[in-house]
């Protein structure tokens, strides 16, 4: 059987997949939970990766295939049906395009422009545009998975569904330019023509913006840098508290499932090695200051891939990679910071800290994480999931040392690369 790994180009949409998930719909994460279940197995026996040719440990996760690929395509289709109200074929879309004949029929003069006049009133979506607002800054990577989407897309009255053999009747297939009606397009249309209100509770709550301004975060943030110890009597501290405290009680958590396989690195001079004792976090006197833990707190830092802890990781001259494989047995329930930290709040969690103050002391751009990561320790969190900052395409998890070494999380390996 020719098993892969999930480090794989084969296996790159699984990896997207995750990241859409842990920054869009954190709470989805049933979904790649039981693509890891049902499509994956646990290696045994299995010495290579047949596509990247890396070594497998037994307990490592292998596809025999990518069937999985099904499951996740649905999963856009299913988003974009869901927002669908009706096409030009059906219900109010109809009505919308029989507005051209009329329109056609009132401006007939030479210097009219009907279908300009019509369009302007027009607000139907094309489907494209739909799939790029879902993957908004991660289209390129998407696009190859555009047309096994949307042939799954159809609308409700059957449009997109194609040929019937029962019903002898062809609904056609939708592509990339078909046009279809959103719900906030017909209230956009209803809008324009009738004057309704547009309602702008709209489906885009930012709980975060809600509670805290940008302005009151950065205050936060130099509060900390010049009070350290007295920044929790900063207003913005409280109302954190405040904020991730209701995700936490509403249940708002991305949980990395059991028989999970994440990875882990340290570098070492060759010949010098570690092993599997020496993959774990450092003990809390060594610990210095990391995106998402102050000093003197030590966090298990692991990734989705092997490939991103290798561009988070520099390697100087004769250094080596010690890889740790890291089976998670007992559920994490992480706080996915992206998509809290989201829009113009991205800022505040994803700076990366120049070359030449790494070795500063206190690290200004980790403030905000460490601090929004003191608090989900707190309140129960079991760590913090984000887009790895070097390649946004990869998923990171900052796992607090809650768990019971050997039984929660588990070392299965070490493996060593250039
Ligand atoms: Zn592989
Ligand atoms: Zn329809």
């Amino acid at each position: 059987m020719k098993m892969t790994c999930i480090n794989c180009k084969e296996n790159k949409i699984l990896q997207l997949f995750e990241e859409f998930i842990i920054s869009k719909e954190p709470t989805d994460y049933d979904v790649v939970n039981e693509i890891f279940n049902h499509f994956s197995q646990k290696a045994v026996n299995i010495p290579y990766c047949y596509s990247c040719l890396r070594q497998i440990s037994a307990g490592e996760r292998v596809f025999a295939n990518d069937f999985y690929k099904e499951k996740i395509t649905s999963y856009f289709a299913q988003k974009i049906m869901d927002s669908i109200e009706c096409c030009p074929e059906c219900g109010q879309g109809q009505d919308i395009q029989e507005l051209r004949y009329t329109i056609q029929s009132i401006f007939d003069d030479e210097d009219d422009d009907p279908d300009a006049m019509f369009e302007s009133y027009n607000t139907a979506s094309a489907i494209e545009d739909l799939l790029n607002e879902i993957f908004c800054d991660r289209e390129d990577e998407w696009d190859e998975f555009y047309d096994s989407i949307i042939e799954k897309i159809q609308c409700k009255c059957g449009a997109g569904s194609g040929a019937d053999m029962d019903e002898k009747r062809d609904y056609g297939k939708f592509d990339r330019y078909s046009e279809v009606y959103t719900q906030r397009d017909i209230k956009l249309f209803n809008h324009k023509f009738y004057g309704d209100d547009l309602d702008n509770a709209s489906d885009y709550i930012n709980e975060l913006a809600k509670a805290c301004s940008l302005e009151q975060l950065r205050d936060l943030k130099n509060d900390y840098i010049n009070n350290n110890l007295f920044a929790y009597q900063n207003v913005a501290f409280n109302k954190l508290v405040d904020v991730i405290t209701g995700f936490y009680e509403k249940g708002m958590y991305y949980e990395l499932g059991a028989e999970r396989v994440v990875y882990r690195t340290r570098t070492s001079k060759y010949p010098e090695l570690y092993d599997r004792e020496g993959l774990w976090e450092p003990p809390n006197s060594k610990a210095g200051q990391g995106r998402y833990n102050g000093v003197g707190t030590s966090l298990l830092y692991c990734s989705n891939n092997m490939d991103v802890i290798k561009k988070e990781v520099p390697l100087f001259d004769k250094d080596i990679y010690n890889i740790g494989k890291f089976v998670i047995n007992t559920p994490r329930h992480l706080f996915p910071i992206n998509f809290v930290f989201k829009g113009e709040y991205s800022g505040l969690i994803g700076e990366e800290v120049p070359l030449e103050e790494q070795n500063d002391c206190l690290k200004q751009q980790y403030v905000i994480c460490n601090i929004v990561s003191a608090i989900c320790a707190k309140i129960g969190y079991d760590g913090i999931v984000y887009s790895s900052t070097k390649d946004n395409t990869s998923v990171d998890y900052a796992l607090f040392c809650n768990f019971e070494k050997g039984n929660d999380i588990e070392c299965i390996d070490v493996v060593y690369e250039k």
